[in-house]
């Protein structure tokens, strides 16, 4: 399938037949090396059995709104799942969706997002992926201040890339910064890789927001990960997205292993 060519009646057939599959990648902390929570990422499970990522299709997505819908979808397929091992989960379980600045100035999702708050078990992240620079209206300013006053928090994905600027910071009730990928896979070998984790460590400490490394695939990673002081890995290393139901069957397994 060609990169976000998909047309838009595609998309909805998709959709209303169930065809988006939440997937759940667990996010470990480094404190203790026990799942904190989980990345929610869908994936298209086409009739044919080919599984198609999101990056063919979120764009499109998008560009023809169908976006709130998918989200709204998965999120609460994401839910139910995880409310079925409700007592296994610890208090607090932090579920992080990625969201786009157009999604968070809907007041469908941001509706959504506030009852989800209430949630006993539940934290939830919304996290900012954009490709655009965004300045926040009046109106999804106050959207941010009801979600952040109820409990629901912010990370900036893919930090030091693209338009997740720093500028952000001062703008949105930031909890945790998500260094990006190409950081954290070439930590070992290039010194500027390093150097900017170690900054955004000593910038994040100051700002008392905690830091994830994402992309995390070796244990010689997170040792050196660890010793800069991240707060949260998250990677093939401790796990590929898997479907929620596999995900919950290995949660409880990896909670009482301390992983991996
Ligand atoms: P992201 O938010 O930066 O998500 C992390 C991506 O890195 C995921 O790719 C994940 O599978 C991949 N990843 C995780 N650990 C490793 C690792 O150790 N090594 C490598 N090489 N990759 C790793 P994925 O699932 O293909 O998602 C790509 C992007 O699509 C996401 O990047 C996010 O921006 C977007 N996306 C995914 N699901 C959703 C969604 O439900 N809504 C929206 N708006 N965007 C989504
Ligand atoms: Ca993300
Ligand atoms: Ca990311």
């Amino acid at each position: 399938m060609e990169n976000n060519f998909v047309s838009a009646s595609r998309l909805m057939r998709a959709l209303s037949n169930g065809e988006f599959e939440p997937y759940l990648q667990p996010i470990v902390s480094a404190s203790d090396l026990t799942v904190s929570g989980a990345e929610l990422l869908v994936r298209w499970h086409m009739p044919t059995g080919e599984i198609i990522p999101p990056s063919y299709f979120i764009n499109r997505m998008e560009s023809t709104g169908l976006l709130l819908s998918l989200t709204e979808k998965i999120l609460n397929r994401a839910v139910s799942g995880l409310s079925e091992i409700k007592s296994m989960l610890p208090r607090g379980f932090r579920l992080a969706v990625n969201v786009t600045p157009s999604l968070l100035a809907e007041r469908e999702f941001t509706q959504m997002c506030l009852a989800l708050a209430e949630h006993d078990n539940i934290h939830l992240i919304l996290e900012l992926t954009e490709l655009q620079p965004f300045s926040m209206d009046r109106q999804t300013e106050d959207k941010v201040s009801r979600l952040s006053d109820a409990g629901v928090a912010f990370a900036l994905d893919d930090f030091g890339t693209g338009c997740s600027v720093l500028s952000y910071l001062k703008h949105f009730p930031v909890s945790y910064i998500k260094m990006d990928k190409s950081f954290i896979q070439d930590i070992l070998s290039e010194k500027t890789s390093q150097y900017i984790v170690e900054s955004v460590v000593v910038l994040a400490g100051k700002l008392g927001i905690n830091t994830v490394a994402e992309g995390v695939e070796t244990q010689e990673q997170v040792t050196c990960l660890c010793s800069l002081g991240v707060d949260y890995l998250q990677g093939f290393y401790y796990g590929r997205p898997e479907k929620v139901v596999t995900f919950c069957c290995e949660y409880n397994q990896h909670q009482t292993s301390k992983i991996p």
